[in-house]
């Protein structure tokens, strides 16, 4: 049984890329423009960015199956890789789409790779596959050919290929996107659970943010061939470095007003359309200075509802209940606010409501969308 891929107790090799770039037809399109991470041994990192912005160019180099523009962008173990050969690499890669192998059952499909190794004897791979399958709760499936299985257990057979090859660390691309909802919830746990067993790092790659806040030890939020920033799911949430990431992180998102910055005697206030918000002291020191435009963001759970405070009025439009939420959504000067209430919703369409927004809850971003309050 396949207890860690590391017997020996020496610490699991980490994984940095470093100002990794990579262009294809001649440069014209840059798929990787400057991406920067570093994944310590035994920890789950997640890569999130929307479609197109190089997630899979990223990873195709980590594994070999790209070479990169620079010779140094790829490192494993204090190693670097970045032109050694991939089968030399011992990386596992599991793609969005399976390929299994149809003319052979599932024992053969995992034990593949093994069976390629001429000094592992049989009993011993028949041992670790059958750990494998195990730790996947696919015992059962072993002699069945690939084609009579379901999406989840094509992906679980591809999950136990890669575990069994022991490898330094995990590269997974997307691995759940075809599955349908509540099967992609229950194997991300899965997934997790694995990785926390076998202690080897991972990047896991996807565009779907609530999987990256809920699998990642650390997220890397990727736009355009450059990661943004890299932080734990928490102050990814809290504490994002620019819009970009404050946005795409946050279901329902982040409400966003423009605003201006106004001097009222010693007091500086932020105006919109639909406020006037004085500024906190030591923010209001910070932004002195910041002229133009800024968006004032806040998320739907920190907007006040009926509350002490009445920063602007509105009418409730829409009440979406969720179970241990409500999400509604108040009309506002021609705006819409979101706002999201534990448990059942206080009020109902129609209402007119009070909208509070307390200042030391609000993410404050300038012209070119950097947060000034991080
Ligand atoms: P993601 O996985 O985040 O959706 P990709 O890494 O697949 O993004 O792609 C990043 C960009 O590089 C896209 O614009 C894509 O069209 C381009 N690209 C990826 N692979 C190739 C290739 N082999 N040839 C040309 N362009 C490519
Ligand atoms: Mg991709």
């Amino acid at each position: 049984m396949i207890e860690s891929a590391d017997p020996m107790n020496t610490p699991a090799p980490g994984i940095r890329v470093q100002h990794l770039q990579k262009t294809f037809q001649q440069g014209r399109v840059q798929a990787c423009r400057d991406v920067n991470l570093d994944v310590a041994g035994g920890e789950l990192l997640v890569l999130l960015g929307p479609s197109g912005c190089g997630k899979t160019t990223t990873l195709r180099c980590i594994a070999g199956l790209e070479p990169p523009d620079n010779d140094d962008a790829v490192w494993v173990g204090g190693r670097n890789l970045t032109r050694v050969p991939p089968r030399e690499r011992n990386l596992a890669f599991v793609f969005q789409d399976t390929a299994l192998f149809p003319h052979l059952n599932v024992r053969r499909n995992i034990s593949f790779g093994l069976d390629m190794r001429r000094a592992l004897k049989r009993v011993e791979i028949r041992r670790r596959v059958d750990g494998v399958a195990r730790m996947l709760r696919i015992e059962h499936l072993l002699e069945r050919k690939t084609a009579e299985l379901s999406g989840g257990q094509s992906q679980r057979v591809a999950l136990g290929r890669a575990i069994v090859m022991e490898p330094q660390a995990f590269l997974l691309d997307e691995p759940l996107a075809n599955l349908d909802a509540a099967l992609r919830v229950e194997m991300r746990t899965e997934i997790k659970r694995i990785q926390r067993r076998l202690g080897t790092a991972m990047i896991f790659v996807t565009h779907d943010q609530e999987e990256a806040l809920s699998l990642g030890d650390k997220i890397a939020v990727m736009v355009d061939g450059v990661v943004q920033q890299v932080a734990t799911p928490q102050d990814i949430y809290l504490r994002p470095v620019n819009l970009f990431v404050a946005t795409f992180i946050g279901s329902p998102p982040l409400n966003r007003f423009t605003c201006t910055i106004e001097r009222e005697g010693e007091a500086l206030h932020l105006r919109s359309t639909l406020f006037s918000l004085p500024l906190p002291t030591e923010q209001a020191a910070r932004l002195g200075n910041a002229g133009g435009e800024i968006t004032l963001g806040i998320r739907p759970e920190f907007v006040e509802l009926d509350g002490s405070r009445a920063d602007a009025e509105g009418r409730v439009a829409l009440v979406e209940p969720l179970g241990s939420r409500s999400l509604v959504f108040v009309e506002c000067g021609g705006e819409e606010i979101r706002i999201a209430v534990h448990g059942e919703s206080p009020v109902r369409e129609g209402d007119a409501v009070k909208i509070g927004i307390p200042p030391e809850r609000t993410l404050l971003f300038g012209p070119d969308g950097k947060n000034l309050t991080a």
